[in-house]
């Protein structure tokens, strides 16, 4: 797992991996979700200067496209603190899924690493 698997799984999201791409998904409320695509080109780290797309897609049970938003407060604020997450979150050394804190150095699993950011260093 790379650190922006884990990243994308702390945020509450499920992760797809692709050739180039980390794709990743997060239901939200009404049929509407996060579609966040990083682009990676396969590597285990996120090159500087990757390109980042967050919209959210409005899903039609009748169709099987979807129509999207590009832009918007919610888009805004979440692709912030998906910067942000990737910027800061350091993989652990030898376990797989854990994240290190970068403030305070603990290890833990990724699932459990927004919280603790919420909780202990707001
Ligand atoms: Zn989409
Ligand atoms: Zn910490």
């Amino acid at each position: 797992m790379t650190t922006a698997e884990a990243v994308l799984l702390s945020m509450g999201y499920r992760v797809f991996r692709e050739t180039f791409d980390l794709v990743a998904v997060r239901k939200l409320e009404d049929g509407k979700r996060f579609h966040t695509r990083i682009e990676a080109h396969g590597a285990p780290a996120i090159p500087r200067g990757a390109e980042v797309d967050v919209h959210i897609d409005y899903m039609h049970e009748r169709s099987h496209n979807h129509g999207s938003l590009a832009e918007g407060g919610s888009i805004a604020i979440e692709m912030e603190s998906l910067l942000d997450f990737l910027a800061v979150a350091k993989p652990s050394r030898g376990k797989p899924g854990f994240i290190a804190c970068p403030t305070c150095g603990k290890e833990m699993a990724s699932a459990l690493f927004e919280t603790h950011r919420k909780m202990s260093h707001r």
